[in-house]
């Protein structure tokens, strides 16, 4: 009897469709959906409007494309405007869009809610009150223009440029603003990274030089997730439908979770580990692949560094393959089943099955890891190296169904004005003590300023709430209200949110169908770039009217932020006296501002390949095609990019090292243009790298200092951390050597599909769905402890606690509690987001500081007749206020998982009691900056940082060097 194999059944699926006259849709979703209308009919579609049933009554839309900007994966959205109101009806999937294709998660189409939300901020607010007061006026854009260009303006005259600082939360575009902020020679870039993925990206980058995965889940064989990317990894959607179209052909999900995620429901083999194991049973399938000889030895030969690590750390061997296999199995056989059985809790049985599914893999091993272990634990970067290590021993790396540096499948044009690297170095953001993290370390900022080490006069938030989002928000609030400290604070947000209550200025920004941005990401082995636009514009203008501005198709004044930036620019240097209006100034109409249309017009005529051919057939301009589109697939099937040939010819006065590696006085080899090479500064002479010889032949190699796969890291022996120079289990923050007997550990990572970190609470649609956070708790762990769902427990930190309800659950590791942070928002007065925002009362003593829930939130009149209909009162509990920073020594990651005690609910505790002491929080940020080992006392060559390492905003070379030992290092250069 022969069994029908899943992949079969796909075929066979299609193969009926066809039959039956039916296509598929052309376009890049390559897929059968009926539901999509055809780009030929995009100008006037037509459908019956169901609210006028039974009366067939047409309705006639304009359908034009934009991008989603509900998380990071950027999915296509077409909105269906309808001709008649020139209102968006409704936002559905682009099929136009290579990465989502035509699909999205339930964010998507919630898009509608955002922009016709009843609560927005529709105009430019200016504080009149004293900070968090809640006193507003609205003021013209003009004012709020004037008065901050002319701070920043004084700043940059007075040699204050590092008390400029814009920190983004969700960027959702490639670098506009970084440049703006180059074009002003500040070094004022912070990221909301260090709370989110630097850790994982540390550990990809140590191996590759690139810091993200781009899995091909959809040929795969195997898939290993450390993650829940079926409801809300990295580029979510893109992926989750990859992931299933791979398990439909066949592939074995293995999934790496605590707690029982959607995603682990999928899964062939779920297991759920102590925290922080992770490493360990990665390492225990590496020696089972070692031992049996199930890697790919050719591979590792080729592309390892090992003749660099046998050179250095075991000078007396022969440099030989042998030699280094040997080393390789003695270095991990410590690692058995047994052990990391011991470390995890899961069975060797178990995770020999495992390591024998992963075998058969061959070089369709596909993983991925990204917050989830590595986000929650201290030495969270080795969770992503040892993942990354099965590929590099399978060979899985830029094959079919492996795993590609991400820069590869994924396009950035080369913008109209490149600002040059920024002449300083900012220390608020790039502190010493860091100098190997992977991204600003963003949320030690109120720590920061409170050491004396910097004062800020001009500070932006966007799309960035960090009173609610980051650890430790009280010390955010302490360091808002102190004037001192932050001179002008101006939120950018289209919505209310806690940090914004603290603001000088709340400044209105359009959501994602209302400003323009591109963006490209890595959602699998292709290269395409999409397009945001404001909608209701493009329609417009579709229609041959002209609009200058976003703010005259968008409600009220909200504006977009790429006319923001180039006004703001534009009126810091009126004159063009400081260098800074040339950057935002038109190349067509030299002497005027330049114009979004001509900045995207000159990047889509000038930098996309293909574009210009693809829009000469339709009879269109790249401009228009994007407009009319929304996305561009670049390139298709990009491969393994590392093995392309250097010409040698093309290089200029070429040397080799003693390991293969090649430099050039050649600026950028033309063959270099597909391929990301290493940035390192050039040596005295000039020269850059230009490839690494493998088996005779100048290979483009990887972007890492050895050119290879780097199995060694030098970077990490030279600054100061000789111990895990290779891939290595680190005990972290929450091992069991390191609780008391009636500490568990709690798992606060883990986001609810269905909401956006911030933005989410004004989306009636998702709130509806999910609007609670409760304490996830195992029967035997609740047994203990006396505790059944519904119950009040209080959840002790290190600071201070929360009281949330429990949920009892066999979905999590008994002894382990799990609450996710995607929820708990509050306002402090009836001002703000009514539908997922409790009231609250603030408490205030010294460093103590409390949250008393007022109301929860209630049926309430407005402009849509929804709000009457509002039936929920929970909102969650905010539990991110009562966590420490804990800032891993190494990649600078905010150590998400908390030590806590779980106990029942005192008498006098209410849900969504929250108190912390700030003088704790800052005790604990002291302890974990004693863990670091700073550039000062071990930096190798006197910089602040390895000058190859990823690091946005890069200033000039000259400005890495740390000024101390600046004049000795001459002295001895
Ligand atoms: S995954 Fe969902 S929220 Fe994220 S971009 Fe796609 S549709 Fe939007």
């Amino acid at each position: 009897m022969s069994v029908d194999k899943p992949a079969d059944r796909v075929n066979s699926a299609r193969e009926e469709t066809e039959a039956r006259g039916e296509t598929f849709y052309p376009g890049p979703s390559r897929t059968h959906l009926a539901a999509y209308p055809p780009k030929e009919r995009w100008d006037d579609w037509t459908e019956l409007d169901s609210q006028a049933w039974p009366r067939r009554k047409e309705r006639h839309y304009s359908l034009v494309p934009t991008t989603c900007f509900n998380c990071e994966s950027a999915c296509g959205l077409l909105a269906y405007i309808d001709k008649a109101t020139g209102e968006v009806q409704k936002f559905e999937g682009n099929p136009e869009h290579p990465g989502s294709r035509g699909r999205n998660c339930a964010k998507g189409p919630a898009t509608l809610n955002q922009i016709t939300d009843p609560d927005r901020i529709l105009y430019p607010l200016k504080r009149t009150g004293k900070r968090g007061e809640g006193q507003w006026e609205r003021v013209s854009w003009d004012d709020a223009l004037d008065d901050i260009a002319g701070r920043i303006r004084k700043a940059i005259i007075e040699g204050r440029r590092d008390e400029i600082m814009y920190h983004v939360g969700r960027p959702g575009e490639d670098g506009f603003t970084e440049r703006i902020l180059a074009a002003w020679g500040v070094d004022g870039h912070n990221s909301h990274t260090n709370i989110c993925s630097s850790a994982s990206r540390e550990g990809y980058q140590l191996w590759m030089g690139l810091d993200r995965p781009s899995p091909d889940h959809a040929n795969a064989k195997v898939i290993l997730l450390i993650s829940a990317h079926l409801e809300s990894g990295h580029y979510f959607n893109p992926h989750a439908q990859r992931v299933i179209d791979g398990k439909a052909n066949g592939a074995k999900l293995i999934v790496f979770d605590t707690r029982l995620s959607h995603t682990a429901t999928h899964a062939d083999h779920w297991i759920a580990p102590y925290p922080g194991s992770e490493a360990a049973i990665l390492l225990s399938i590496v020696n089972y692949l070692l031992q049996n000889n199930l890697y790919n030895r050719e591979f590792v030969r080729r592309w390892w560094n090992w003749e660099e690590y046998l050179s250095v750390e075991f000078p007396q061997l022969e440099t030989s393959f042998a030699n280094f296999e040997r080393i390789l199995r003695e270095n991990y056989s410590e690692y058995t089943f047994e052990f990391a059985a011991k470390e995890s809790g899961v069975e060797a049985r178990v995770l020999e099955e495992i390591a024998r599914t992963v075998a058969t893999a061959g070089s369709r091993f596909s993983s991925h890891n990204w917050r989830s272990a590595s986000s929650g634990i201290s030495g969270g970067w080795s969770v992503a190296r040892c993942l990354f290590m099965l590929n590099a021993l399978l060979g899985a790396i830029a094959t079919e169904g492996g795993v590609f540096p991400n820069a590869w499948n994924k396009f950035v044009p080369k913008p109209i004005y490149t600002p040059p690297h920024p002449r300083m170095w900012n220390e608020t953001t790039w502190p010493r003590e860091y100098p190997l993290s992977m991204h600003e370390m963003s949320f030690l900022l109120p720590h920061l300023l409170r050491d004396g080490r910097a004062r800020l006069d001009v500070y932006f938030t966007r799309v960035y709430n960090p009173v609610w989002t980051n650890p430790d928000g009280f010390s955010w609030i302490e360091m808002l209200i102190d004037q001192s400290l932050v001179g002008c604070y101006i939120a950018l947000t289209p919505t209310w949110n806690e940090t914004a209550y603290f603001a000088d200025y709340v400044l209105p920004m359009g959501h994602g169908s209302e400003r323009h941005d591109i963006h490209s990401y890595e959602t699998h082995d292709s290269q395409w770039l999409g397009f945001r636009q404001p909608v209701l514009k493009a329609a417009r203008q579709r229609d041959g009217e002209k609009i200058d501005d976003t703010r005259e198709v968008n409600p009220g004044e909200v504006w977009e932020e790429n006319e923001f930036w180039l006004e703001l620019t534009w009126r810091i240097d009126p004159d063009a006296s400081l260098g800074i209006r040339p950057f935002a100034e038109s190349k067509n109409n030299p002497g005027s501002r330049l114009s979004v249309d001509e900045y995207y017009e000159w990047i889509f005529d000038n930098s996309v390949p293909g574009l210009p051919e693809a829009a000469a057939k339709e009879k269109l301009s790249p401009l228009d095609f994007m407009r009319r589109y929304g996305a561009f697939e670049v390139r298709r099937k990009v491969g393994a990019l590392y093995e392309q040939s250097v010409p040698t010819e093309e290089l200029e006065d070429a040397r080799q090292d003693r390991f293969g590696r090649v430099y050039t006085k050649t600026a950028r080899p033309a063959s270099a243009n597909t391929v990301p090479l290493p940035t390192m500064a050039p040596d005295p002479e000039g020269r850059r790298f230009a490839g690494v010889v493998v088996d005779g032949e100048l290979k483009r190699g990887f972007p890492t200092p050895s050119g290879r796969l780097e199995f060694y890291s030098q970077t990490l022996s030279d600054w100061g951390w000789p111990e895990y120079a290779i891939p290595t289990y680190i005990k972290s923050h929450v091992h069991p050597d390191n609780l008391e007997d009636d500490q568990t550990v709690l798992i606060s990572t883990f986001r609810l599909p269905v909401q956006i970190h911030t933005r989410s609470a004004n989306a009636k649609w998702l709130d509806e769905i999910a609007h609670t956070n409760p304490l996830w708790i195992h029967p035997d762990h609740a047994a203990q402890l006396e505790i059944k769902t519904g119950d009040l427990v209080r959840v002790e930190t290190e600071i201070g606690y929360y009281v949330v309800r429990a949920w009892v659950t066999e979905g999590i590791r008994p002894g382990i509690v799990a609450c996710s942070h995607h929820m708990g928002r509050w306002k402090l007065r009836e001002q703000g987001q009514r539908q997922l925002m409790a009231t609250v009362k603030l408490d205030h003593q010294g460093s103590e500081w409390g949250i008393k829930r007022e109301q929860g939130v209630a049926p309430y009149q407005s402009s849509d007749p929804d709000t009457l209909r509002i039936w929920w009162s929970d909102v969650g509990v905010h539990q991110n206020l009562t966590f420490p920073v804990h800032p891993d020594p190494i990649s600078g990651m905010h150590c998400w998982h908390q030590v806590v005690r779980v106990k029942k609910a005192q008498p006098e505790d209410n849900y969504g009691d929250i108190s912390v002491d700030t003088q704790k929080s800052r005790d604990v940020y002291k302890k974990w900056l004693e863990m670091t080992r700073p550039a000062d006392k071990y930096s190798p060559d006197g910089t602040r940082r390895p000058y190859w390492m990823l690091r946005p905003l890069k200033p000039a070379p000259e400005f890495y060097r740390l000024p101390e030992r600046s004049k000795e290092l001459v002295g001895a250069d």
